[in-house]
This record gives C-alpha cells, structure tokens and sequence, in this order.
C-alpha cells in the first residue's frame, strides 16, 4: 500500500474518535445537567483526547509523511489529506505533553472562574485564570512558530493561512466605513420599532416553527436532529450525523428563529461534502470564517431577507396570532432589521457585528504583544466600546465578561466570525449573479437553488481548498470587503427611509 493510501486509513481511527469525543460533547451540552455525571464524562473526554493525541504524534504518521513528500503522483486530494495531516502532527509533536495538560486544565478552571466572574459582574475573580490562559496560549504559540508574530500563529489555528496583517488590511478601512453607516441609519428619522419581537412568544411553539423551517431549508432528516440547549451549535458525530441545536426566549423571537437558521447553515455545509471525503482529515469545514459565511448567509442574506418573510409569514401569523395576526409584514421585516448599539455580540445586528468583532481583534492583539494587561482589560473595553458604537456598557457583565472564548484560551478565533459576513456576502454576490432568480424563489418557499449552488462551490470541497484559494476558485478574486459594504446599503437605506 502506497503511504498516502496507509495515511489515510490511519486517520481514519482518528477521525472515529474525534467522532466518539464529539459525541460525548453533544450528549454532555444537550442532555445532562448533573455536576457528578459531568465529572465522569470529563475524564472519559480526556481519555478520548489522550489517546487522540497518541494517535497522532506516533512515529509512524512521521515516516509516513516523509515517505508520502516523496510521491510525485498525488492527485488533489491525496495532496490536500497530506497538507492537513502534516500541518496537524507538525502542531501536535511541538508541544510537549505537560504543556497539553496544563492547557486543558486551565480552560476547565478559567472558564468556572469565568461563569462566575460574569454572573457576579466582578472582573476580579477572573483576572488571575485569565492571566494563566494568556500565558499559556503565547507559550504554546512560541512553540508552535509557525509565524514571526505569535498572534498570527493562533490565527492561523481558526483561519489556516491568515495572518494578523491580512485581517487588519481588511478590517482597518472598514472601521470608519461602519462608524460612518450606523451614525447615518440612527440619524434617520425613519427607525424601525422592534417591540414586537419582544411580546411573548410561547418557546415550545418557537421550537416547533423553528423546526419547520429547517425541513424547508433543506436539512436532511435522514442524517441529522435538531435539539435544544443552553448555548446553539453544531457538531458532526459521523460524517452522516450532523445535529444542531436551538435555544428559546420567551419575550425575544429573533433568539430562536435566527439562531436555528444560523446553525441549519453551518449543518448545511456539513451535509454537503462529498462521499469520498468521508471519514478522512478533510471531512470537515475549511476554516472557522468560511463555516461562518454559510451560516451568515443563510441567517442574514437569507433568513432577514423580504421574500423570505413573504413566504414565511403567514405561516408565523397562523403560530402567533395573538401578536401578528393583525401586524403588517412590511413593520416586522424592519423590525428584525433594526441596526442599533447594543452590547452583547451574539445579539447584534448585521451591521454593528463587525465592530464587536473589531473590538476584540484589536484588544487581543494588544494583549497578545504584552501592550496591555489583563487587569487593564476592563476599561479598555469599555473606552474602546465607546469610540467604536457610541455607548458604555453599564456593567462587565454585559462588556468585557460576555464571551467565554478567552477563558477557553481561544485567542484568535473572534476575527474569524467577522471573515465569515464578508465571506458570506462575497460568495452570495457570486450566487446571486449566476441565479438572479434566487429572491424570487424565496418568495415561493423555494431554497434548493441556493444550496445546490453552495453545495456545489463550497460544502463538496471540505477541506481540501484553503480558504484563500476557496473565495478565488468561487468567485474570481479574493477577499474583497466591498460585497457586505455595497449588501448593507443597499438593503439598510431603504428600511431607514435614507
Ligand atoms: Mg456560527
């Protein structure tokens, strides 16, 4: 057997024990609640990780990989599995096993350090863990070396292949481009009013709705579940078990609904890679951003668009009649639409989310060069949220403690979700040229159009494109930012009435 072929069947056993971790993970988030069950699940993920770990930094993955460099027939494929599993053992060897532990660790104590700092709003009780994480990441970075600059080596985890540089080259004109547009939507006089989202809105029927609205989507029943927890996400525990799931407010519907069509995308594009891949190093998403774009775009280009809620709306009206029975559609697709400051990140419209993501950027950047500290944290935040959305938070809680990356010790992951809107609305430009045709189809319930489309360009490929090569391959050029500028006025100056 050639060496490529015997890598591949290698990682296969690490991909099933991935599976095997991932399915512990869903099991612990959607069905348990007990403290003692969970202390046995921990051990019995760390297990799973260990012998992951095993796996990978074995001898024989490296004389592999120094026999399979010397084959010169690989085709794409075999090139692309031995560019993942190389560049994967390459960051597992450098790090020396106390170090793994340590880090692990870490994140189950900062991140209880975090609960309760953001429970109690009190900043204190987090600092010192936080302090540790830090440390710890730029360690691991050091060792890691795969950049002159070590913020750019936890990029390149999340984002293979992006460097500080290139994501500030993006994000620093837009900055002001952003300023610029809230100031403008606020100054309107023209404001949409969202209270309606926050009448009550009984959550088991928001669940049902939300289920349905899956099933239109095209999330395939046969290989996947929806199911609910205290924090939405996504995880694949076969490459033909793709599960998602979905949290319910009572007096806030876009919660819900947004929520499960967000993470439907992200199932999407997990459903729709293709057989060969099954099972193999390049069977998942190819970076953070590009996982985000499909997601984004189904969420907001899709989901926030009017002719979805033409189609959807009667349907919405037949659920809550108490509240929409007599409401006109045109009001509450504004009202979903509101741009407006507003703290929390995971809550933000289209429009500010960019400069919550920019927020962080800078600050991890400043505290990954040693510029800040973590005890300057708090108040940086607050000013830096000032300057950028014109409001002080009014407590940590709903500033600088919201987030639970940092306690995870993931730095470097925030620019990714930022990538993903420009991402998104890039390759939705691309869609729309070719099928001009897709916002009529919404009107109709029609969505199979745009997720052949995608499934075509992007969810088939996994990982075997960079995501760099990906957005060429796709659209023709690279990232271009200009795509989410032009998407955000021409669809926000109508709903202000500029
Ligand atoms: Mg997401």
């Amino acid at each position: 057997m050639s060496a490529i072929k015997e890598l591949r069947e290698y990682f296969e056993e690490i991909m099933r024990l991935n599976y095997i971790q991932a399915a512990l993970g869903w099991d612990q988030e959607v069905n348990m609640q007990n403290y003692k069950s969970l202390e046995g699940r921990s051990k019995q993920v760390s297990l799973i990780e260990k012998l992951i770990h095993k796996r990978l930094t074995s001898e024989k993955v490296g004389n592999l990989i120094k026999k399979a460099e010397k084959l010169s027939n690989l085709n794409e494929i075999e090139s692309a599995m031995l560019r993942e599993i190389t560049r994967e053992y390459n960051l597992a060897t450098k790090l020396p096993e106390e170090l793994v532990v340590e880090i692990a660790e870490t994140s189950i104590l900062a991140a209880k350090d975090w609960r309760e700092a953001r429970s109690k709003s009190d900043f204190s009780i987090f600092q010192e863990m936080l302090e540790k994480s830090v440390e710890l990441q730029k360690e691991r970075a050091r060792l890691y070396g795969t950049h002159p600059d070590i913020y750019s080596t936890l990029i390149d985890l999340y984002e293979p292949g992006a460097t500080y540089d290139w994501i500030a080259n993006v994000f620093n004109p837009i900055k002001p481009k952003l300023i610029d547009f809230v100031k403008k939507l606020n100054a309107s006089s023209d404001k949409p009013d969202d209270s309606i989202l926050k009448k009550s809105y009984d959550p088991d029927k928001q669940f049902e709705l939300s289920f349905e609205i899956i099933k239109k989507l095209n999330f395939n029943l046969g290989y996947g579940r929806q199911d609910r927890s205290t924090h939405p996400f996504t995880s694949s525990l076969a490459s033909l078990d793709t599960r998602i799931t979905t949290r319910t407010t009572e007096d806030y519907l876009n919660e819900c609904i947004f929520g499960t069509i967000h993470e439907c995308g992200h199932a999407l594009y997990e459903m729709g890679i293709r057989e060969e891949l099954y099972d193999t190093i390049l069977c998942e998403g190819t970076s953070m951003g590009i996982h985000e774009s499909q997601s984004r775009m189904w969420e907001n280009f899709v989901g926030r668009s009017k002719e979805f809620w033409i189609y959807w709306y009667p349907t919405f009206q037949k659920y809550f009649p108490e509240n929409l029975k007599d409401y006109p559609m045109e009001d509450l697709y504004k009202a979903i639409n509101i741009v407006q400051p507003s703290y929390i990140r995971v809550n933000a419209d289209e429009v500010t989310y960019g400069l919550h993501i920019i927020l962080r950027f800078e600050l991890e950047r400043d505290l990954i060069d040693g510029k800040i500290q973590v005890k300057e944290l708090p108040e940086l935040w607050n000013s830096k949220f000032e300057d950028l959305l014109g409001i002080t938070p009014p407590n940590y809680a709903q500033g600088v403690l919201q987030d639970i990356h940092w306690s995870m010790g993931a730095i470097g992951y925030f620019p990714t979700y930022f990538l993903g809107n420009l991402y998104g609305a890039q390759i939705y430009n691309d869609a729309l040229k070719k099928h001009p045709s897709l916002p009529e189809e919404y009107k109709k319930g029609e969505f199979s159009t745009l997720l052949d489309y995608l499934r075509e360009n992007i969810h088939q490929y996994g990982k075997i494109y960079r995501a760099s090569d990906l957005i060429k391959k796709v659209t023709g050029e690279d990232l271009n930012p200009d795509y989410f500028l032009k998407y955000i006025e021409n669809k926000f100056y109508p709903i202000y009435g500029i």
